[in-house]
């Protein structure tokens, strides 16, 4: 049985953090459901795409679509872990996410990427 799922699996695109968002975002509308059914909708169509994205073997794209929203995952996580010792922002240009001390007034930070930000930390 494991041979056939590993069989059928293979060069698939499996799972990965757009498919996690797409789960947890179907999760939360399904809770809203009781509001309104267009929620439970919504979160349907949410599910259909993630399981559409697993099983697909064009993996060049669903790579792609996946590289689109990595920066803004990766802050979420930032900002997760800070706990509200540094002021976290997101480049405009790079989208990379650059983080300043807090109550340092309002200062110049220099992204890798050669954009200079004012920010009031
Ligand atoms: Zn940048």
């Amino acid at each position: 049985m494991k041979q056939r799922l590993i069989a059928f699996m293979q060069g698939r695109y499996g799972n990965d953090e757009l498919n996690i968002l797409l789960l947890i975002s179907s999760l939360l509308l399904n809770l809203l459901s009781p509001i309104s059914e267009i929620f439970s909708g919504l979160g349907m169509v949410c599910i259909c795409y993630a399981i559409y994205r697993m099983f697909s073997k064009n993996i060049y794209q669903r790579r792609c679509e996946n590289a689109k929203i990595l920066p803004y995952v990766s802050f979420i996580k930032a900002k997760l872990k800070n706990k509200g010792k540094a002021r976290l922002f997101m480049c405009p240009k790079c989208k990379r996410t650059l983080r300043i001390p807090k109550g340092k007034g309002k200062v110049t930070v220099n992204c890798p990427c050669g954009n200079a930000i004012k920010r009031k930390s």
